[in-house]
């Protein structure tokens, strides 16, 4: 069959095969331990859902505004100028169908056939095929394990044409969990502001980092820098929200038009009720996100220490997310070997790195209970002893 050839040029999710089989696996009874889960194993918070619910009960119901209901925007633009130091308005925030959607949104409105986004690998498995879904050329830029793979602003500066429109930073990174310092973020925006590019900053886990890590916006470094900075967030991950599909993008009024415009005649508005209990998250008092990021450092200490006494494998000490990058190169296997091996002899479900753009890495989530990561590991360590 005859597919237009924006849909030819893209993959579909290899994270969803392997969870796929992990999960016929277990269906069948086997004790499978899953490192490959992508988002927070806590319920939503009770009054996130209570709000929600009361929202269903008042007739919330209807079509909204397809930029999203006005509080929200609100409230979003409140917590962007309090926390993260950009001065946003409502005007400045669409309320999109996830952080997802906010970013697939933000480079349909940006990138026309054959412009440049440059990304660093590794990096998260969507932004390459988004890009590919708009006509773009995504540019990967492979980082160092050494450098904690992040990009240098060396590599930044090298990597921009007169075609390069856009460049996607991830901090707090998935799939690495390593945090830009202040400084490093500090030095990628001064490129930014030389080379005169757009930097669309994916915030998503920045209420999920460790050991007195510091997230900065970059759009926050100067003003020059907030020009030509885009913000993509959302609730999944801090809150622990991942199926209400809440993310938003803020950035200039006239790109953020254009994303309402085309969210107006693609979704419409997010859930209306749905965006009631994403006001509740930003307005309450904010002990939920700090519980579950505890949790998340208990489960992290753990992990690395077990991680650390396998011989052979190697990887950065994330400071945010809820991930292990993790080395194999010494197995001799690639990604999809290691992984599918992994799965079949011990029963742990990991993720390839060739997903992420790295075939000598594979992720591990620890967002999972204790004894899943205790016995988990315990498994890994005796598989990778039998290979090296
Ligand atoms: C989970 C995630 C998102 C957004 O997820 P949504 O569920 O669409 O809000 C964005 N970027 C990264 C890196 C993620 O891991």
């Amino acid at each position: 069959m005859k597919l237009a050839a924006r849909v030819e040029k893209v993959q579909p999710s290899l994270t969803l095969a392997i969870a796929a089989k992990a999960k016929a696996m277990k269906a069948t009874g086997i004790d499978v331990c899953s490192f490959s889960t992508g988002e927070p194993d806590f319920d939503t918070p009770e009054h996130i859902k209570a709000a929600a619910k009361q929202a269903l009960d008042e007739g919330k119901t209807k079509y909204g505004p397809a930029a999203g209901e006005p509080k929200l925007r609100e409230a979003i633009a409140h917590k962007l100028k309090t926390e993260n130091h950009l001065a946003y308005s409502a005007d400045n925030v669409i309320v999109t169908n996830g952080g997802k959607h906010s970013l697939f949104n933000l480079i349909l409105a940006l990138i026309d056939p054959g412009e440049e986004v440059i990304i660093p690998a590794p990096y998260w498995l969507s932004y390459p095929e988004m890009v590919r879904l708009a006509s773009g050329e995504p540019i990967i830029v492979p980082t160092d394990e050494k450098n904690n793979y992040k990009i240098t602003p060396e590599q930044l500066r090298q990597a921009i044409t007169p075609k390069t429109r856009l460049f996607i930073l991830n901090s707090p990174s998935n799939p690495t969990g390593v945090v830009y310092t202040p400084d490093e973020i500090k030095a990628l925006a001064e490129v930014v502001v030389e080379k005169d590019i757009w930097v669309v900053s994916d915030e998503i886990y920045e209420k999920i980092i460790y050991d007195g890590a510091e997230h900065l916006s970059i759009g926050a470094v100067s003003p020059q820098a907030f020009d030509r900075t885009l913000i993509s967030n959302g609730f999944a991950k801090g809150y622990s929200m991942t199926g209400w599909r809440i993310g938003y993008l803020a950035g200039p009024v006239e790109i953020i038009k254009a994303a309402s415009t085309i969210q107006g005649h693609s979704t419409s508005n997010v859930c209306t009720f749905a965006q009631y209990g994403a006001i509740a998250a930003l307005t309450s008092p904010q002990d939920c996100v700090e519980e579950m990021r505890q949790a998340f450092a208990k489960r992290r200490q753990v992990m690395l220490e077990r991680l650390r006494a396998i011989p052979g494998l190697s990887c950065p000490t994330p400071d945010g997310a809820f991930y292990l990058f993790i080395n194999i190169s010494k197995t001799g296997l690639t990604s999809l070997e290691f992984c599918d091996a992994l799965l079949e002899n011990q029963q742990v479900a990991a993720i390839p790195g060739i997903a992420f753009g790295a075939d000598d890495c594979i992720r591990l989530s620890y967002a999972t209970d204790m004894s899943t990561i205790e016995k988990g590991m315990e498994r890994l360590d005796k598989f990778v002893r039998s290979r090296i």
